[in-house]
């Protein structure tokens, strides 16, 4: 009882500060907040230093974040159109204030411009400059046919970044949508940018490691104990802190 209040209460970004003063202080390169970041307790256990207490990014936006920042800083993004996936609420301001078309989409969230499945896209070849879908093609029941898609509406050059969770060394494909997992279909592991490969001109991964540390790009949590009951089939990863991954295909 006592556990389930703790987890509902969120202080404030200034107090979270000051009372977890002696925790390893960060800096956010969104909100460029300074000091200790919140900790997580899912089903997967507890993971450290995961939330930014100001603005909520976590680890992977952070990541995702540096990242395309520096893409995009040598691109003229102003004659671009670009299509967001599943769009982020602080990702959807940056690149909407950035790109000269900008649209959104997914397969049921509110307020998007296209309500459409990744596996069978409406759009015609070689519409869009760039494509971002983060944490989306592991919800996907046939995740090769969503990236041939996404592949065949890019214009040649175009770029898709298409994060995934990674959370195994090799992908386990699920037989079925898993309820605990957010209904993931596969645990994608470090292998899972090869499935870009086939269908992209070339395929670059960046990863926490090219990142500097004082953003806190790491996932800090123990993957040696799954798997658990409610992830029957991910599989025990060494060590108790992983790397996060950017895939950076371009068409
Ligand atoms: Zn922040």
């Amino acid at each position: 009882m006592v556990r389930k209040i703790k987890k509902k209460i969120r202080l404030p970004a200034p107090l979270f500060k000051l009372l977890n003063g002696a925790k390893p202080q960060f800096e956010c390169p969104l909100c460029h907040y300074h000091g200790p970041f919140r900790d997580f307790d899912n089903f997967g256990g507890r993971r450290l230093h995961v939330e930014c207490p100001r603005c909520g990014t976590l680890e992977r936006h952070r990541v995702q974040y540096l990242v395309v920042a520096e893409i995009l800083n040598g691109l003229d993004v102003s004659r671009m159109k670009m299509l967001h996936f599943a769009p982020e609420p602080f990702f959807r301001d940056f690149f909407a204030s950035r790109f000269g078309q900008y649209e959104t989409a997914d397969l049921c969230m509110k307020g998007v411009d296209y309500h459409v499945d990744l596996q069978e896209l409406p759009f015609a070849d070689a519409t869009y400059d760039f494509i971002f879908a983060s944490h989306v093609l592991e919800h996907v029941p046939d995740d090769v046919k969503a990236i041939r898609e996404i592949r065949r509406i890019l214009k040649p050059g175009g770029l898709a970044i298409l994060p995934v969770p990674v959370v195994a060394e090799k992908t386990v494909e699920y037989p079925e949508a898993n309820p605990h997992e957010a209904y993931h279909m596969r645990a994608p592991g470090l292998d899972y940018a090869e499935k870009f490969k086939p269908y992209f001109a070339s395929v670059e991964t960046r990863t926490s490691e090219s990142l500097p540390e004082k953003f806190q790009p790491f996932i800090y949590e123990d993957r040696s104990v799954w798997p658990t009951k409610e992830m029957p089939l991910r599989r025990p990863m060494l060590g108790k802190r992983h790397i996060d991954v950017v895939p950076i295909c371009r068409a």
